[in-house]
């Protein structure tokens, strides 16, 4: 992780102009959603959007808070380690609380290796990047230890694509339905990203099989499948994510503009 000795992850000044940047990448964000909900036949405020804020400094994850972001998510466990203690002290000083315990979610949405669990787990709210019974296990013994209870999502990799991590779609209900029994655990839904191809009949033939998976772990939970969320659709994909039931994207250049470091 080069940039993390680049860029300073806890600053939090923004100027004007960077701040203003990104309040107009999280408005235009906005509207774009509300217009495939309708386009889509979605009901208005369905969706939520989180901002995947990997590579983005404090004082630019909180323009984004500013202008009316509330779901955070982030790749890798270093950046949340780095940036956590700052954003939550950062964002009490203007009445908004972050991270765990706070109204403003904080995610892990990118890979977990197991060395990192106990750092990562009293830091966030959940961990959408699950991709199995194996490393569930092992969430939910930390989880048990430190007294904590996790919200986790099951990462399907529906594409196939070999550079996607998540588990097989062929796997995923019998995973969701093993990961949902485990004590300190709570199966909060499934997250996925989408085939990276600009076709829309691929795209979203991934995304369908997603909600299908969804609709029929629910159906075996015996629980409104409506209550498990699909995290689906990133800058790219997120109108087509949404046409296919998405109920959360994961945005991030769309908001804070191209990354400078990968
Ligand atoms: C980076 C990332 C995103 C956002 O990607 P953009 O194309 O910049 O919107 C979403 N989900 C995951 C898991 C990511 O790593």
């Amino acid at each position: 992780m080069a940039y993390m000795t680049q860029k300073d992850l806890a600053n939090t000044e923004v100027d004007c102009v960077r701040a203003r940047q990104i309040a107009d990448g999280v408005h235009s964000v906005q509207d774009a959603i509300a217009q495939a909900e309708s386009h889509y036949g979605r009901k208005a405020e369905s969706v939520t959007l989180l901002a995947a804020t990997k590579t983005r400094d404090a004082g630019e994850i909180m323009a984004a808070l500013r202008a009316g972001v509330r779901v955070i998510g982030e790749n890798r466990p270093q950046e949340i380690v780095a940036k956590a203690e700052i954003l939550r002290a950062q964002a009490a000083r203007e009445g908004l609380s972050v991270g765990v315990n706070g109204e403003i979610p904080l995610y892990l949405i990118g890979q977990l290796q197991s060395n990192k669990i106990n750092k990562v787990l009293p830091l966030a709210n959940g961990i959408q990047s699950v991709d199995g019974i194996e490393l569930a296990q092992k969430i939910s013994a930390r989880a048990q230890n430190l007294g904590l209870c996790v919200d986790v999502m099951l990462e399907v990799n529906v594409s196939g694509e070999a550079t996607k991590s998540g588990c097989a779609p062929e796997r995923a209900i019998d995973e969701a339905l093993a990961i949902s029994s485990l004590p300190s655990l709570n199966l909060r839904g499934f997250m996925t990203l989408g085939a990276r191809v600009n076709d829309e009949k691929i795209v979203r033939r991934g995304f369908a099989a997603l909600r299908e998976i969804r609709d029929c772990v629910g159906g075996q939970l015996a629980q409104d499948s409506e209550k498990l969320e699909l995290s689906m659709g990133m800058s790219g994909d997120f109108a087509w994510a949404i046409a296919e039931g998405s109920t959360m994207v994961r945005i991030g250049s769309a908001i804070f503009g191209p990354r400078a470091f990968v």
